[in-house]
């Protein structure tokens, strides 16, 4: 389907200030706002954050009670068959496979993403050992998202064979950074910051020009933006399924392993859920064929389970679609903030180019804390990132065009009269 965008008019041309009434408009011939119907937000809430924590869809509720009470309650230890457990990682890897551009049988839904990176680097690390064994260098960026950093750390620390961590900054472009003596790349497809996103297809490119496997941390961009990773040609990606995918907080994460690389080693973290034979009990560890080789011990299965709620709204769409939207709304987002706030010192940190933007907004304010708490005491729930960073997150299956007319009004409204200044906007809380 193809759907004119509303406002595909930039944002600065000398066309007339928009209206609310333009915006209901536009939410009218949407063809994403029949699935806000297929989620459950409370009155007067308007959720910019489903990049932190998406949305909790309709029937995720009907389908905990039905694993806790039916499956677990009623059928008990049968349900690892009955009801499929065993197989969950796979099968719904399967399924969110659709909206990454993955084949069947290269992804598993399992533990964190932070976990996930791990076994995707050591994965890539033995695999350069066998065809570049001379080669130390890991590649990702100062600005990424900490916890890549922190488990690349990590990982070097326990190898303990001289690798040496390489950071992508304002210095160092990534054209630069990636050169032929790095063993893999790990970076974000969309700055969980400021919403910029990397080219896959060019920046794997050049990685594989320079004999160097890439890893993609897609926990910003998989139920956002058109991920193709298989078009990419990409190694590794992972991801979050509690962000855009709508999984509920905390729910397991994702890997995708191109089928070139599945069988040439196993992970370190070789638990019996990865086994050839796992109900053999053998004493020594003999990986299976295949993406659940890339699995580790038991799932919390309540949570795993909820994932396919958000999945099953997701995949009546398409990934190509949801970006349309999605740019369509960030572009009347910024275009709306210039035309309404622009007395105030907000500086647009998100890439106005399309070929470059996720599917959040982020502008830089020096009282960006406050702010974000005095939007959310009025309904508006955006987040605060240090430094200085308010961040809006667009999920257009269930946020429209009048969403963001009312959350840049109220924004407006906190900003001229500076209420913002509250002594309750200045406390701290430990998540921001
Ligand atoms: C949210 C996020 C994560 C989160 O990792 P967890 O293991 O789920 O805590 C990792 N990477 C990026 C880029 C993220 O945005």
């Amino acid at each position: 389907m193809t759907t004119a965008s509303p406002f595909a008019v930039s944002a600065s041309a000398g066309t007339a200030p928009l209206t609310r009434e333009d915006c209901v408009a536009a939410d009218a011939v949407n063809p994403l706002a029949r699935f806000r119907d297929q989620f459950e937000l409370p009155e007067g809430v308007l959720y910019f954050d489903g990049n932190s924590l998406g949305a909790r869809p309709r029937g995720t509720a009907e389908r905990a009670a039905e694993v806790i009470t039916a499956e677990w309650g009623t059928d008990l230890v049968r349900s690892w068959n009955t009801a499929g457990w065993f197989d969950l990682p796979a099968r719904l890897g399967d399924k969110l496979g659709r909206l990454i551009g993955a084949g069947d049988g290269e992804v598993v839904v399992t533990d964190s993403t932070t976990l996930n990176i791990f076994k995707a680097l050591a994965a890539a690390v033995r695999i350069q050992k066998e065809d570049h064994p001379e080669r130390r260098v890991i590649v990702t960026e100062r600005d990424n998202f900490p916890t890549d950093v922190y488990i690349t750390e990590g990982l070097i620390e326990f190898l303990d064979q001289g690798y040496e961590l390489r950071l992508i900054d304002a210095d160092l472009p990534w054209q630069e950074a990636i050169t032929d003596d790095v063993v893999v790349s790990l970076l974000s497809h969309v700055n969980y910051r400021t919403g910029t996103m990397y080219n896959m297809e060019k920046v794997t490119a050049h990685a594989h020009a320079n004999g160097v496997l890439t890893i993609w941390d897609l926990a910003h961009a998989a139920g956002a933006v058109d991920v193709q990773l298989a078009a990419a040609k990409a190694d590794f990606a992972v991801g979050c399924t509690y962000k855009y995918l709508n999984g509920g907080p905390g729910s397991p994460a994702f890997i995708w392993v191109n089928a070139a690389h599945q069988d040439r080693f196993w992970q370190p973290l070789s638990g019996w859920w990865g086994h050839a034979r796992p109900f053999e009990m053998e004493t020594h560890y003999e990986p299976q064929a295949g993406i659940r080789r890339f699995l580790c011990g038991t799932q919390p299965i309540v949570s795993l389970a909820l994932v396919e709620c958000g999945l099953d709204v997701t995949v009546q769409t398409s990934p190509a679609e949801l970006h349309r939207v999605s740019l369509d709304l960030t572009d009347l987002f910024i275009r709306l903030v210039e035309e309404r706030c622009g007395d105030h010192p907000l500086t647009l940190i998100t890439p106005r180019d399309h070929a470059v933007r996720g599917s959040h907004v982020s502008f830089e304010h020096p009282n960006g804390y406050q702010i974000i708490q005095a939007l959310t005491a009025r309904g508006v729930i955006g987040d605060y990132r240090e430094p200085e960073v308010l961040r809006f997150g667009v999920t257009p299956l269930y946020l429209g065009y009048a969403d963001v007319w009312d959350a840049v009004e109220i924004l407006r409204d906190i900003l001229d009269t500076r209420s913002w200044d509250a002594p309750e906007f200045h406390r701290r809380n430990a998540v921001t």
